[in-house]
């Protein structure tokens, strides 16, 4: 087993996992217990933990050798400015995917949520307004936003601190750069230390999400669950392979198995942060991407661009719309499309996030909250499956990005093959 290449590993993980998942929901319904399932799902959760451990460092060190690696104000202008039109114009896309869809599909309308369980909204720590998200990204406090694992202020930090290390005397830029290069280079190496335990801990994270997820509730809100899916595989299968080509003119089925561990990882943790580490993995040494470009443009993916997300809170926000009965206006679902987009910028690489989100695109168009808790309660409890889709999405698209990035710097993508 140990011979086979990783993603190899982490499928038959899953496998396995999904099997022994099913065993314990038969067993126990949904509430499984005993000693043999607590040492199968800790080994999920120590392998979360290990690549929590690496994020914040890695995020930190990445960007700051990332940008100033890149040099000075032009050559920085002109790759951030690439980069950021492709994460707007790919995650427009998928949320017009999900518009569409939507609209066509109309998932919510006659689906009676009754009190399946509604949603505790006081709790939610989502910013007050859309604006609130932009202003957010500033950290007052650097160390702090580093230690309470704030990504968009430790993004927005370390660009700074990539820029300024640009425009300093090269005296003491260099040894800076030396060091955060150095550090860069020990965090990719503790994350293949702990990328090698990616079976065990894929094999321990979706045992709990078979042996946890009833499925009664899915039936009640299939249609919604459809939709939602099948938008995701048309962005994933479709749109953003077609971007790939065009723009590479390479085959898009090589960036599929390039990325294979990558999207293996995102589909059992659901989260984009701790994907990183095998993303940027599977990026450099199989799509052979640069380091430069790499380590600009995937850290700040992981938590700007969320291309599964956002089609998840404009379709999401339609869905509820359709359940409450309200026809909304094109100016509506105007706003709809523009709050999903930086929802799903704020929305951090994390399981879930993108849900609670949802209540600031449904503030935004003017929905009660305690109408919404009731049917986002609902989407809460089959939200698993659909975040473990979109986290894939999420990532894929953010490899897309470096790839097409790296070829217009002039880059030879896939130089082994
Ligand atoms: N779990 C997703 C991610 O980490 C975010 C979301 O909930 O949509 O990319």
């Amino acid at each position: 087993m140990f011979k086979l290449k990783l993603h190899w590993q982490i499928f038959i993980a899953m496998g396995i996992g999904a099997f022994i998942g099913l065993i314990y929901q038969n067993l126990y319904h949904g509430v499984p217990e005993g000693p043999v399932y607590q040492l199968i799902i800790s080994l999920g959760t120590i392998f979360i933990r290990l690549l929590k451990m690496v994020i914040v460092p890695l995020i930190f060190t990445s960007i700051v050798t990332g940008v100033s690696g890149i040099g000075g104000g032009k050559n920085l202008g002109r790759i951030g400015m690439k980069t950021f039109f492709y994460y707007l114009t790919t995650s427009l896309c998928a949320i017009l995917i999900g518009l569409t869809l939507t609209n066509i599909i109309q998932p919510g309308v006659g689906v009676d949520i009754g009190n399946q369980g509604s949603f505790d909204y006081s709790k939610l720590q989502t910013p007050g307004s859309p604006a609130d998200i932009l202003i957010r990204m500033i950290p007052t406090n650097p160390i702090q936003a580093a230690s309470s694992g704030d990504m968009l202020g430790i993004i927005f930090f370390a660009i700074f601190l990539g820029v300024g290390l640009t425009r300093i005397n090269t005296k003491y830029s260099n040894t800076l750069r030396d060091f955060f290069s150095a550090s860069f280079e020990v965090m990719m190496n503790i994350t293949q230390i702990v990328i090698k335990f990616a079976p065990l801990g894929v094999l321990g994270l979706i045992t709990k999400v078979v042996a946890v997820t009833g499925f009664g509730l899915f039936a009640a809100v299939g249609k919604y669950i459809l939709t939602i899916a099948g938008g995701l595989s048309i962005h994933i299968l479709i749109v953003l392979p077609s971007v790939f080509y065009l723009l590479t003119g390479i085959n898009p089925r090589k960036h599929f198995s390039a990325m294979a561990s990558a999207l293996a990882t995102a589909f059992s943790t659901s989260s984009s942060n701790a994907t990183l580490p095998v993303t940027i993995r599977c990026v450099e040494n199989n799509a052979g991407v640069s380091n430069k470009i790499s380590s600009f443009v995937l850290p700040m993916g992981a938590t700007i661009n969320m291309d599964g997300t956002a089609l998840y809170e404009c379709a999401g926000v339609l869905f509820i719309s359709q359940v409450l009965g309200i026809d909304l206006s094109i100016s509506s679902q105007l706003i709809i499309v523009i709050t999903a987009l930086l929802a799903s910028v704020g929305a951090a690489g994390i399981p879930s996030a993108g849900l609670v989100m949802i209540f600031i695109v449904t503030q935004a168009v003017g929905f009660q909250d305690a109408d919404v808790a009731v049917i986002i309660g609902t989407m809460l409890a089959v939200d698993r499956p659909l975040d473990m889709m979109r986290t894939m999405v999420n990532i894929f698209s953010d490899s897309i990005g470096a790839s097409v990035i790296a070829k217009s710097e002039g880059e030879t993508l896939y130089p082994n093959q």
